[in-house]
């Protein structure tokens, strides 16, 4: 398995976790873009939003649910972005399923 991510879950690449449990894992992002930015991904290797299937759909849920209780635990009260990039011109650049939990700063749109 050559994913980067896949590799964390595995523990063969180190990470800072955050949050773990049978479905997920959630890790500090290596390049952090905001003063909190942590990364949310199944441990079952989705290649992208866009590969997600309806049986995944319980999932997404639990994903978001974590992401949301993330933030709160990160403190962030006064608001916070979730992002998945999906695919090559969304920019995803790790094929496999994340979600960016971002925030501590004020976040601006277009996103870019
Ligand atoms: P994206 O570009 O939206 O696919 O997001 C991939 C994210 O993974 C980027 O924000 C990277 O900084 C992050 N990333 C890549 N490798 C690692 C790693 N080994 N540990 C933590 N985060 C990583
Ligand atoms: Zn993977």
């Amino acid at each position: 398995m050559d994913c980067i991510f896949c590799k964390i879950v595995a523990g063969a690449i180190p990470s800072k976790k955050v949050r773990e449990d049978e479905t997920l894992l959630a890790f500090y992002d290596i390049e952090p873009k905001a003063p909190i930015h942590i990364l949310v991904i199944p441990k079952k290797h989705v290649a992208s939003l866009a590969d997600a299937k309806k049986a995944d759909e319980a999932l997404l849920g639990r994903l978001l649910i974590a992401a949301a209780d993330i933030a709160r635990e990160q403190g962030l009260a006064r608001g916070f972005r979730v992002v998945i990039s999906t695919g090559a011109e969304g920019g995803q650049t790790v094929d496999h399923l994340h979600l960016h939990v971002m925030g501590g700063r004020q976040m601006h749109w277009p996103p870019g």
